[in-house]
């Protein structure tokens, strides 16, 4: 596949955009593949991107319901950070944060990583006790973070109204490094990377089916027919649980709609991402001058993946305390998103109770962050069958033995 570059792009320009290639390959599937990954979002795409270049294996199919990149990971508010509290999260969050840093160079296509910095604002005294406390942890665990006071937050952030009429701004937890990124790019950038070593994505291919036999997957069912695979690796977020039943298992998640909005364009006011946990709301910038806003999950089960007017008008309610600069503001488009949540808020990176089948999920409102190193991780376990240094906390006992990785402050807005 022809690379992108700044001389591609004068070529091209010169003759009116006629050779660009396509940037992946749309097959017909194969009878089978050694790996069948289900579930084309970026973590799906990153198991079968690391799986060819971590690992050599490039017999690989990523099957997809709908088009790639079309579930959370098209859905998000793309904030990246890895200031978690516990270590193992700490590690898996930072190795995927370090690899957002070089995936444009890495995937030859710029994916506009951004890393502004991200500031969680501590607007009660149990959040500055929380937030210096995981501060503390980050130091230990090799993660940039400071906590910094209501000046400093100030100063980076002119527009937060630091007085804030019920919730004032006590100081925040910094990660300079932190920022965002363009989720369709890192989308488009691992199928093109996966399509460039010979695997095949194939879109519009929904999986209704797993066959097993003596404790093994064979291949799956899907709407293009029958497909064989060596192992299976399920990614399918909110859809897991559904994957599991067909597999024969069940699993500790919960599906819930998680919903966004973004503004009408404006000039720039804001160049850091603020999460502001205590009145539940967090925004950034895009480059376009949106202001991107987020808010809490929906407070039931369900399988919408559209917005709702009650839950916006909360969230804004509550934000534009702190952001009183939003209340002019025009709402120019909203959303939602089915995300995947377990008991302790961390995910799941495990063997199943079929030998060869793999499940990847459980990341919950805050997994794009995390697309790279999940990767990297499913990767090593479904090429070695074990899990690697990264995974290996992250596995399905950890229900059944009670070793939670409980992340609900880190996670507790989430993102
Ligand atoms: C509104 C919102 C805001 C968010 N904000 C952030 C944020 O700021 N930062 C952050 O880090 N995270 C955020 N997240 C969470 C993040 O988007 C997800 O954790 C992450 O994108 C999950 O990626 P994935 O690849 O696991 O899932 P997905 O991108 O959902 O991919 C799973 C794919 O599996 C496919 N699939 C399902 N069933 C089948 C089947 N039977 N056959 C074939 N394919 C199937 C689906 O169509 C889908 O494309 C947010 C989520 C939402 C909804």
């Amino acid at each position: 596949m022809r690379r992108y570059s700044v001389f591609a792009v004068a070529r091209e320009a010169l003759r009116h955009h006629i050779g660009w290639e396509r940037a992946w390959a749309s097959p017909e599937p194969k009878p089978s593949y050694g790996v069948i990954v289900v579930g084309a979002g970026g973590h799906g795409l990153a198991t079968a991107y690391h799986l060819g270049r971590n690992f050599g294996i490039t017999d690989v199919a990523v099957l997809e319901k709908g088009w790639l990149g079309g579930g959370n990971t098209g859905r998000n508010t793309t904030i990246i950070r890895s200031n978690y509290l516990q270590d193992p999260s700490a590690a898996i969050y930072e190795k995927a944060r370090s690899l957002y840093e070089t995936m444009s160079q890495d995937l030859n296509m710029n994916v506009m990583f951004s890393p502004r910095g991200v500031m969680m604002l501590a607007q009660t005294q149990h959040e500055v006790r929380g937030y210096r406390r995981t501060a503390h942890a980050n130091a230990l665990q090799g993660v940039e973070t400071e906590f910094i006071g209501p000046d400093r937050v100030g100063e980076l952030c002119p527009i937060i109204n630091i007085e804030g009429p019920r919730y004032p701004v006590l100081g925040a937890l910094w990660q300079p490094r932190g920022g965002t990124a363009r989720h369709d790019a890192v989308a488009w950038g691992y199928a093109r990377a996966c399509s460039d070593m010979g695997m095949h994505i194939i879109q519009k291919c929904e999986v209704t089916g797993i066959e097993s036999e003596n404790g093994a997957v064979t291949g799956v069912e899907t709407n293009r027919g029958r497909i064989g695979c060596g192992k299976l690796a399920i990614v399918v977020a909110g859809h897991s649980g559904h994957l599991a039943g067909m597999a024969g298992f069940r699993l500790p998640v919960e599906s819930v709609a998680l919903q966004a909005l973004v503004s009408e364009p404006i000039k720039p006011c804001m160049d850091v991402v603020v999460m502001a946990n205590t009145v539940h709301g967090y925004m950034s910038q895009s480059d376009k001058g949106e202001m991107v806003i987020g808010g809490g999950a929906d407070g039931h089960n369900n399988y919408t993946q559209r917005g709702s007017f009650h839950h916006i008008e909360e969230t804004v309610r509550a934000l534009v305390e702190t952001f009183p600069i939003i209340s002019r503001l025009k709402m120019l488009r909203q959303w939602g998103g089915i995300v995947d949540m377990t008991g302790d808020r961390s995910p799941i990176i495990s063997r199943t109770p079929l030998g060869n089948c793999f499940i990847n999920c459980g990341w919950g409102t805050g997994g794009f962050k995390a697309i790279p190193g999940s990767g990297w991780a499913m990767a090593e376990l479904v090429a070695k069958g074990e899990p690697g240094p990264l995974a290996a906390a992250f596995s399905l006992d950890r229900f059944r033995e009670g070793r939670f990785i409980d992340e609900s402050v880190a996670a507790g807005v989430a993102h």
